[in-house]
């Protein structure tokens, strides 16, 4: 695992298919996923590495045009088209995520056809979130993922020890707290805390755990990175994942908080730490949501703490193209922006940043209106 020590995050990540490779070298096997509600623990208990699938490699487009549909979102999009162009040999399987956007719910019947060698599992997750149905009904779903993953990757020499993998990522989680503290500080730059997140959800959790605090004590020790400290931005959206926007567009760097997939919902709580999976299953159900739940009200919640907490100025609303979630949900988010009297900008762009001069030249004419 020398890989990420020795080089930088924008390496590893840019890379991010070869550097797959070197993960698998360990030996366990690593299951792919595409949400941030996959039950990370349990895949650890079961000794394989979740890797969560990521739209960086901007390099390979237009592949994935012959499968998917035309509706999908230019997300699903170019992961079929770097898995098309590049492969993805390194996964042992992948999981899939029922119960939440069309996009996502039609791909794993296309990705069986397309990559037939692969194994494939379909996790389904409850519309509603807040009801003991729901908690009964995701428990079930959680044992049914156990015994399936048990039965397909059976070599566990530790045993089924959830608890000890919900501390190893309530740390990760922490770790991460730090840091986002730091960005609000302005003590770090957002983009170099994105590439760590990004890190955070695809390299093994040990690992993470040892480099996030390596990090944490750099930043504490060097000098912060020159940055006013107004206006304080906020940014919301859902899967987007592409940090060379963060570090191209310098106006990014007014981030002080983000409320994305990969983002702060993926880590602004911990678990409890036992091995019941009821308590586990209800405290998945009580995250903030994605905006693939669909659970506006859960959502502003958090969106309006955040904006609360972090004294921010103005807020950015960041959608992927063809992204249904996205725009459902941003129509509401601006509707309570406006009652709070906070100036936000709308921005959409797709995976490969076809539009990138376009969106640095919108941030910087809403940064100097609301300075
Ligand atoms: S939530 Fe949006 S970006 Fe994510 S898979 Fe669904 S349509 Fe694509």
């Amino acid at each position: 695992m020398d890989l990420i020590f020795n080089y930088t995050p924008h390496y590893f990540l840019e890379g991010y298919t070869e550097s797959l490779k070197v993960i698998q070298q360990q030996g366990k096997p690593l299951l792919g996923y595409f949400t941030n509600r996959i039950p990370v623990e349990i895949l650890h208990a079961l000794n394989v590495n979740p890797i969560r699938m990521l739209s960086i490699n901007s390099s390979v487009q237009g592949a994935s045009e012959r499968y998917i549909q035309t509706f999908a979102c230019s997300w699903l999009r170019q992961i079929m088209d770097i898995g098309l162009n590049k492969g993805y040999a390194s996964f042992d399987g992948l999981i899939f995520s029922a119960g939440t956007c069309d996009s996502l719910q039609n791909l794993s019947d296309i990705w069986k056809k397309v990559f037939p060698e692969q194994w494939t599992y379909n996790l389904t997750f409850p519309v509603l979130t807040d009801t003991e149905a729901a908690v009964e009904y995701l428990q079930n779903e959680f044992d049914t993922l156990i015994q399936n993953i048990s039965q397909k990757f059976p070599e566990n020499p530790d045993g089924f020890t959830l608890s000890n993998s919900i501390k190893l990522f309530n740390i990760k989680r922490v770790n991460l707290q730090k840091l986002a503290s730091l960005v609000s500080e302005r003590k770090m730059r957002y983009h170099e805390f994105f590439k760590l997140l990004l890190l955070g959800d695809t390299l093994p959790i040990e690992t993470v755990n040892s480099y996030l605090e390596k990090k944490i004590s750099q930043n504490e020790i060097t000098n912060p990175p020159d940055i006013p400290d107004s206006p304080r931005l906020l940014l919301t959206g859902g899967m987007f994942d592409n940090y060379l926007l963060f570090e191209h567009v310098s106006d990014f760097d007014y981030l002080v908080t983000d409320d994305l997939s990969f983002g702060t919902r993926n880590f602004n709580f911990t678990m409890p730490q036992s091995s019941f999976l009821q308590g586990y299953a209800q405290a998945y159900l009580e995250r903030t949501p994605d905006p693939t739940a669909f659970d506006m009200e859960k959502r502003w919640k958090g969106l309006e703490n955040s904006i609360h907490n972090h004294q921010i100025d103005g807020v950015i609303l960041l959608g992927i193209k063809f992204c249904d979630p996205d725009t459902f949900e941003f129509v509401s988010i601006q509707n309570n922006l406006k009652d709070l009297d906070i100036p936000y900008l709308n921005l959409e762009t797709s995976p490969d940043l076809s539009n990138l001069q376009q969106i640095e030249t919108r941030l910087s004419a809403f940064i100097e209106m609301i300075s």
